[in-house]
């Protein structure tokens, strides 16, 4: 069995993001693919659009936060990204697939969990069905503390 906790890694070609904007309906321009490269690139991070803008700003010297906050907002309602919405406002994750995340109230910490038997995703696919849904995004947190600040 594979641990949940094994998450693919998401390291697409160019091609490969190009072909998955292309599919939800949305232009590829350099800035939101280069956007979308870096969030698939943050693993488990969850950060802020802030903070993406602050890791995208050196190469896309004219990037406004609009465009950002734009992009981000577009990505996440195509299901190519994970928005997040926290006490400290919303973050954005890697993994667009159904999974699990466990949010550290102390140290703010989030950590992504697959549940490993695809009963997750197979309830969520039934429930799209039975509503005749087209479904892009799904978000399930858990809050509480993480192991390290459980033990402190
Ligand atoms: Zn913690
Ligand atoms: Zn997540």
């Amino acid at each position: 069995m594979t641990d949940p906790r094994d998450l693919p890694s998401v390291d697409l070609s160019s091609e490969e993001l190009l072909k998955r904007l292309a599919e939800r309906g949305l232009a590829a321009s350099a800035q939101r693919v280069a956007l979308l490269d870096y969030i698939l690139g943050t693993g488990e991070a969850h950060l802020t659009a802030d903070e993406l803008h602050q890791g995208l700003k050196g190469r896309f010297p004219t990037l406004s936060r609009a465009t950002i906050y734009n992009n981000l907002a577009a990505l996440a309602e195509a299901g190519l990204i994970e928005k997040l919405d926290t006490p400290e406002g919303a973050r954005f994750g890697s993994v667009p697939d159904p999974h699990v995340n466990l949010v550290c109230q102390q140290c703010g910490r989030i950590s992504d969990v697959l549940i490993g038997d695809r009963s997750l995703a197979a309830l969520v696919r039934r429930a799209a069905d039975a509503g005749s849904f087209d479904a892009r995004t799904l978000s399930i947190s858990i809050s509480g503390r993480c192991e390290d600040c459980a033990r402190a």
